[in-house]
């Protein structure tokens, strides 16, 4: 297998805005789980995977191998070392992209970054979210704006040449120019990558509730359109190609989450995790307990099986690909799907492109700038 994500289902705190899966006040339990995890990993090692023919893009990716969360910097030097050495039985390390999610609250040793990069993590992926110090303590980060601007030094003295920062806009309270501030500042940290969402108000979470009761104000919608257009002409300006909806880079790109656009196959492990080996998508137990009684038991601690259609793995193939800047390649989507994309959506295609929503050339489909705004409307015609 090419693609493999680690869930790290640990945080210090619960930010008020999130809705992963993800445990607080759990410090116990992570040796165990790292134990789990890297059972969980050598059943999957042993398990034989198919290997479907790849598209030109899909076979130029780098293998990868992400840690995500939760936050897996809270796991020390030695349990990380643990989870890549199983991981490797998986996916190759050597010539891999591997990331691991960092929380700048918890990664201020220079030490431990010296020590995650010596080990073969090559990329990392800094949640920093906002440089207002309010506002970060709105959203329960646990770091200030100054720690998360130390982290990434640290980063970079400790060799991380691949560096991704997370920020979030549309936040309570902040306005325009406060965001094109944030922009102005974060373009001369020069991190190669970055990734720039709207706030998603997820219910079930504190902030939710602190929105609907009305004692917090988030900007409505024409004002957060407006900050992603001024992030669209800043990074531009900086010469940040934006090569995904919510995604810039200079010259280093994602592997693992183009992967996902490239709707590639991948496993997962850990708590929760979800992966994806054609025709099934799997999703593990999301408890920490439960995941670990599972895999003792010599059980892979799967929670939920979804088996796919080939019309499921076509209309994910264009929903995933359309967001992407070059779109969907027809040779690719005929090499991951077995037969010609004009063939599956010929008169989908021919109406979108009538109403200015998509444009065809140079054997790919993508969105134009108005099918860009109106993304849904697009996605919907493919499911
Ligand atoms: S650090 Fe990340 S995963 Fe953990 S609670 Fe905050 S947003 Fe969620």
């Amino acid at each position: 297998m090419k693609h493999l994500y680690l869930h790290i289902p640990f945080c210090h705190r619960r930010c008020s805005y999130c809705d992963f899966n993800t445990y607080a006040n759990m410090e116990s339990r992570i040796e165990t789980y790292v134990d789990a995890l890297c059972a969980e990993l050598a059943m999957l090692a042993a398990e034989p995977q198919p290997a479907p023919p790849l598209s030109p893009e899909a076979a130029a990716l780098r293998p990868t191998i992400f840690l995500g969360g939760g936050t897996p910097t809270m796991l020390t030097l030695a349990q990380m070392e643990r989870v890549l050495a199983a991981a490797a039985a998986v996916v190759p390390l050597n010539g891999a992209e591997i990331t691991c999610e960092a929380n700048p609250g918890t990664v201020l040793e220079r030490d431990y970054l010296r020590g995650l990069r010596g080990m073969g993590i090559n990329r990392l992926s800094m949640g920093v979210q906002s440089l207002h110090d309010p506002t970060l303590r709105v959203l329960g980060r646990i770091h200030t704006a100054e720690e998360a601007r130390r982290s990434f030094e640290d980063a970079r003295a400790a060799g991380f040449a691949n560096i991704s920062l997370d920020f979030i806009f549309g936040l309570p309270g902040q306005t325009l120019e406060q965001w094109e501030h944030t922009l102005e500042t974060i373009v001369t940290w020069g991190p190669e990558h970055f990734s720039l969402y709207a706030l998603i108000l997820e219910e079930r979470t504190p902030l939710y509730a602190q929105v609907t009761a009305g004692r917090v104000s988030v900007p409505d919608d024409d004002a957060t359109a407006a900050m992603y257009e001024a992030a669209m002409e800043r990074l531009d300006a900086a010469g940040y190609e934006h090569y995904e909806i919510s995604n810039w880079t200079r010259g280093q790109p994602c592997h693992h989450n183009l992967a996902y656009w490239l709707n590639s196959d991948y496993l997962a492990a850990g708590a929760g995790a979800h992966g994806h080996v054609y025709p099934r998508r799997y999703c593990n137990m999301p408890g920490i307990d439960e995941y670990i009684r599972a895999v003792q038991a010599r059980r892979r601690p799967i929670a939920e099986t979804t088996t796919l259609t080939p019309t499921d793995l076509e209309a994910e193939t264009m929903m995933m690909g359309l967001r992407l800047s070059r779109g969907v390649g027809f040779e690719h989507f005929a090499a991951r799907c077995g037969r010609p994309l004009e063939v599956a959506y010929g008169p989908t295609l021919h109406d979108l492109a009538a109403r200015g929503l998509i444009e065809q050339n140079e054997g790919r489909v993508r969105l134009t700038a108005r099918g860009r705004m109106l993304g849904n409307r697009v996605f919907e015609r493919f499911v």
